[in-house]
């Protein structure tokens, strides 16, 4: 089953914690507007760390196709992730942008996304989210290449004061067929 936030039941001991880091943080827990903030916040801290419970590998395998003809880069760019930093758990968000060469398998359109998103929901760094979207597909697929540009907007150092504002933080990596300059020209250029 797809977890979605009303399906998540609060975690009575992260409600607690919350009150109590509330109170820690200056504010009165049982003044009305917070009275039900610890409970909401479980909610959805629960929420942005489902990732941890969900399999991505599966989710790709649920939908593999042999496909012996196709030999050219399978493009899904724009992917719009939201993931939080495990240095300060404040959010960072922006766009994956993915590619693949089929080898014997391609997968469902679809499922692409999905995989951004269970990684994108944990404490993460951008390098790691990057890295691991590229190894799940990799691992999974087989395919002769695969390669994931990831760019972001990260508020631990926006809201911060850290970087400029609006600054885009932007990570890659791949494998095979893309170590080639020529292979991650073309994808790049298909992705602007
Ligand atoms: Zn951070």
């Amino acid at each position: 089953m797809r977890i979605t936030e009303n399906t998540i039941v609060a975690n009575e001991a992260l409600v607690q914690h919350y009150k109590e880091i509330i109170g820690l943080l200056g504010e009165d827990v049982t003044r009305e507007g917070l009275l039900k903030t610890p409970e909401r916040v479980a909610k959805a801290m629960q929420f942005l760390t489902k990732g941890y419970n969900e399999d991505p590998e599966a989710i790709l395998r649920s939908a593999m196709f042999k496909e012996e003809g196709y030999k050219q880069m399978v493009i899904v760019k724009d992917i719009d992730f939201f993931s939080m930093c495990e240095h300060h758990m404040l959010p960072f968000f922006g766009k994956a942008h993915i590619a693949y060469i089929p080898r014997h398998y391609i997968t469902g359109l679809s499922k692409i996304p999905r995989i951004v998103d269970i990684f994108a929901r944990r404490l993460q760094i951008q390098e790691r989210l990057t890295m691991q979207i590229k190894d799940c597909i990799q691992q999974t697929l087989d395919p002769l290449g695969v390669m994931v540009v990831v760019e972001a907007q990260h508020m631990c150092m926006q809201m911060r004061g850290v970087e400029k504002q609006n600054s885009l933080t932007t990570t890659s990596d791949f494998t095979g067929f893309f170590q080639q300059a020529k292979t991650r020209e073309e994808f790049m250029n298909l992705i602007r």
